[in-house]
């Protein structure tokens, strides 16, 4: 292996621990903020937006690490910081999928007619007013 990407990938090893926990208390009071009364599709688009920004995150790593292959010069502050905002994000991703579960779980009950919501039911079953 390239000494240059060893050297690279040493250090992000040695900073994992301390990233992901900088990453959640970061994440904690983000989440706060936002958390309930977002309806199961806005926390899908949500999602889908957080994963195109994971992707191209990704992306830029991804070039960073073959850059190191080909003999750029290696800017390990830039590559953790690109990998922090990646931890930022998956524990976001992990959130809204926990929030989506929670959502879909709870018991519901139509407002107009009474009749019980099964999960995941966007439209009263019975009376087809939107729950
Ligand atoms: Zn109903």
């Amino acid at each position: 292996m390239d000494e240059r990407l060893q050297d690279i990938l040493d250090t992000v090893q040695k900073t994992a621990v301390e990233m992901s926990s900088a990453a959640g208390e970061l994440f904690t009071a983000a989440g706060q903020k936002a958390s309930s009364l977002l309806s199961v599709s806005k926390l899908n688009v949500r999602a889908a937006d957080l994963k195109a920004q994971r992707a191209a995150l990704l992306q830029e790593v991804g070039s960073m690490v073959y850059g190191t292959h080909t003999g750029a010069v290696a800017d390990s502050d830039t590559l953790l910081a690109k990998l922090r905002e990646i931890d930022v994000v998956n524990q976001e991703l992990d959130k809204i999928d926990a929030e989506i579960a929670r959502l879909r779980q709870s018991v519901r009950v139509c407002p107009l007619c009474g009749a019980d919501a099964k999960p995941g039911d966007a439209f009263c079953r019975h009376c087809g007013t939107h729950l």
